[in-house]
């Protein structure tokens, strides 16, 4: 079964080489930055700011504009070289976020919509994905987990150093594991709480401490739906920065039939044909049934069963 041109999943194929060389040459990156090709991004939070031109939305700034815009901030993160350009995002707090949502020259606007709708060219979600989750981890890493005192911002935003202690303090990416269970010519899908009306979707949690990707997608298909599995087949991954997630997209073997739901985790769980799975993703559902957005894995995880079938090794 084919259902046409595959859309690209947001967010990954960055073309970014992150240079980590580069960051603790404090002289190499102000050099960097003073280049006339040197771009930022400007990131306050969950908002992006972007630069309305004749050609549409436009996500860079010189990194003097976004210093200026931004209040100045002391610590702008270093994302790597583009083509040989440096690429930097700014922080953007709360009072310098505000006065801009109603500065014609911008749009202020969160990074799921401009994926979503395609708001700035592809190439840029990868290093936005980037630049939001670390800037998170940094407004949200202020003191040292160790010692409780105030950490400094080093390594051009890739490491926090506690002074007192001597800890050092490293980004962090949360996995999770997101899968579909498979019974021969039927899939498992769910309905979160917070989904709109008549989508459903992949099911998905946290991987644990001391967890195995496999592990982990057999105990939140068991605990969300009561459902056993038993092999489990990887199939991509995607930077997920809400705020600094990677799913892992997997695929997995259903053993049993019975459905039980975990009212906490999920509104509703059930199996789909292929067929009936097809016209969601197509949009198509006599009922308005649909699918994840394409930029999401969870929409190439269920395409990829209706599309090819999955093999089991
Ligand atoms: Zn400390």
């Amino acid at each position: 079964m084919s259902l046409g041109p595959k859309p690209r999943l947001g967010y990954t194929a960055s073309r970014i080489d992150r240079a980590a060389v580069q960051r603790s040459d404090a002289a190499a990156l102000t050099a960097l930055e003073q280049r006339a090709d040197a771009r930022a991004f400007a990131i306050g939070g969950e908002m992006v700011v972007l630069r309305k031109t004749a050609a549409g939305l436009d996500p860079l700034f010189s990194p003097a504009a976004a210093r200026e815009l931004g209040g100045y901030a002391a610590d702008i993160a270093f994302l790597g070289l583009y083509d040989g350009a440096a690429r930097f995002a700014v922080p953007f707090d709360g009072s310098a976020i505000e006065p801009l949502k109603t500065d014609d020259r911008f749009t202020i606007i969160d990074l799921r919509s401009i994926a979503a709708r395609g708001l700035v060219e592809a190439e840029h979600l990868g290093p936005l994905a980037e630049g939001k989750a670390l800037l998170n981890w940094h407004a949200r890493h202020r003191f040292c987990a160790n010692c409780g005192a105030a950490t400094q911002f080093v390594e051009a935003g890739w490491r926090r150093d506690c002074n007192n202690c001597k800890a050092a303090h490293f980004p962090r990416t949360d996995p999770v594991a997101i899968m579909l269970a498979i019974a021969g010519d039927r899939c498992l899908l769910g309905r979160s709480h917070r989904f709109q009306p008549g989508m459903w979707s992949c099911l998905a949690g946290f991987i644990e401490p001391g967890e195995a990707i496999e592990d982990a997608v057999r105990r939140e298909i068991h605990e969300e739906a009561g459902i056993a599995c038993g092999r489990v087949a990887y199939f991509a991954s995607q930077p997920w920065p809400f705020p600094a997630s990677l799913m892992i997209g997997c695929h997995a073997e259903a053993l049993s039939h019975d459905v039980t739901i975990d009212r906490s985790e999920l509104d509703d769980a059930r199996w789909f044909a292929r067929d009936e799975v097809a016209s969601m993703l197509g949009r198509n559902h006599p009922n308005g049934f649909s699918a994840p957005h394409p930029v999401a894995i969870a929409y190439h995880i269920i395409r990829a069963w209706v599309e090819d079938g999955i093999e089991f090794r």
